[in-house]
């Protein structure tokens, strides 16, 4: 174990304190209210240049040292979801339906753990500036501060973020380079067709038959439109029509939701999608309408950032806790807007496995960050801070 991690986890209780109370009062998106404050006071106590409600909630410390030229910037998600809490935990949820299921407690209070020891003992030259987002959980906040003049206010060189990842060894780091998670995006569709008696079909225009018509078509988008070499996936999560056996009903809604790895193939997605509903339609007789909302684009690390990702997590930890390239995840996450932006890489920081507690997945009413990651996740932010903007001369290893 590096001096430098043996250092921090001599610090890490008061930061475990800090991370179980942002835990007993967790907050929706964009209603961080208390978390943000709590950041920003002790960013603004430890010397950090404050900026409070970028896009709403979020807060930036920027910390200047030295002549260097480098900006860094290292990212953490500050909210909670609309779960209630079962973990029996002393220090449970105290807002009643709410809690943090994803541990954005833990990577608030690790960003903080390292934001404190880089203040008071960081060796490095250049400047550092540590974002804390609000409504990470489909609220879009990365987006909401960048519109907010996020890279503009405080430009960066490239930037980082990191998530637990229950079952995956407690402290263990895994990166990836290239797509990592997955675009998702939402699409209504209603078909309008003529309603009639169960018994005269052909004085309607039966929308059942085109919704399910339109369901089977959907799933050959996958298998015959998109190279079987990459990841595609279309749900039709919900299907409406009607209401009795012998009325056929005007109307047929379908709700869906699409993911892919790839920027090209989440376009042939919605063109395929969109052109084959209207066609299926058509075919019926019935009229479609699509309302397509994206969501979080397909998080891409970059080449270079993930390299130096990789060297810093291997200085800190050796190779045996180290994954050089990991799975890429079905999920989404809002840091993929800020990397079309700015160049960086997101590592996973698991959570414990087998029958550790850390196990139980996040978004589970059983879920609960695991606090001995707090120590491991600081000092890889500290490390790849004074890595990235090392300080003139300092050859030293930590
Ligand atoms: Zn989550
Ligand atoms: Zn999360």
């Amino acid at each position: 174990m590096s001096a430098l991690l043996e250092a921090i986890r001599d610090e890490a209780d008061v930061f475990v304190g800090l991370r179980r109370e942002i835990h007993r009062h967790p907050e929706l998106a964009f209603q961080e209210h208390r978390t943000a404050a709590l950041v920003a006071d002790r960013l603004a106590e430890w010397g950090y240049t404050v900026a409070r409600g970028v896009g709403g909630t979020g807060v930036v410390g920027t910390l200047k040292r030295g002549s260097g030229p480098r900006r860094l910037g290292l990212r953490a998600d500050m909210d909670a979801l609309p779960i209630d809490e079962a973990t029996g935990r002393d220090w449970s949820s105290e807002n009643a339906g709410v809690m943090h299921a994803c541990g954005h407690d833990g990577h608030t209070a690790m960003l903080l753990a390292a934001a404190h020891h880089l203040a008071t003992r960081g060796r490095f030259s250049g400047t550092l500036n540590l974002v804390f987002q609000p409504a990470e959980e489909g609220g879009g906040g990365a987006l909401r501060m960048m519109s907010d003049g996020l890279f503009d206010r405080h430009p960066c060189d490239a930037i980082f973020a990191m998530h637990n990842m229950p079952g995956i060894a407690q402290g263990r780091l895994v990166l990836r380079e290239g797509a990592a998670m997955a675009s998702s995006d939402y699409a209504t569709i209603t078909l309008t067709g003529a309603g009639g008696h169960g018994a005269m079909p052909h004085k309607a225009t039966d929308a059942v038959v085109a919704a399910a018509s339109i369901v089977m078509a959907l799933q050959t988008i996958v298998s015959r439109n998109i190279d079987p070499l990459q990841m595609a996936v279309i749900t039709v999560g919900a299907l409406r029509a009607g209401k009795a056996n012998n009325v056929i009903p005007a109307s047929a809604t379908l709700e869906i939701s699409v993911r892919s790895l790839d920027r090209e193939v989440r376009a042939t997605l919605e063109r395929r999608i969109k052109s084959l509903v209207t066609a299926q339609a058509e075919s019926f007789g019935v009229r479609a309408e699509i309302d397509w909302r994206p969501g979080y684009a397909v998080l891409v690390n970059t080449p270079a950032e993930t390299a130096f990702a990789r060297e810093v997590a291997l200085e800190l930890l050796g190779p045996e806790r180290v994954t050089l390239q990991g799975p890429a995840l079905t999920a989404s996450e809002d840091f993929a807007f800020m990397l079309e932006r700015v160049p960086g890489s997101y590592v996973l920081i698991g959570n414990g496995d087998g029958e550790h507690a850390g196990a139980c997945m996040v978004h589970n009413p059983g879920y609960d960050f695991n606090d001995d990651n707090l120590a491991v996740g600081a000092a890889y932010w500290v490390l790849l801070a004074e890595r990235f903007l090392r300080a003139e001369g300092d050859t030293a290893t930590r």
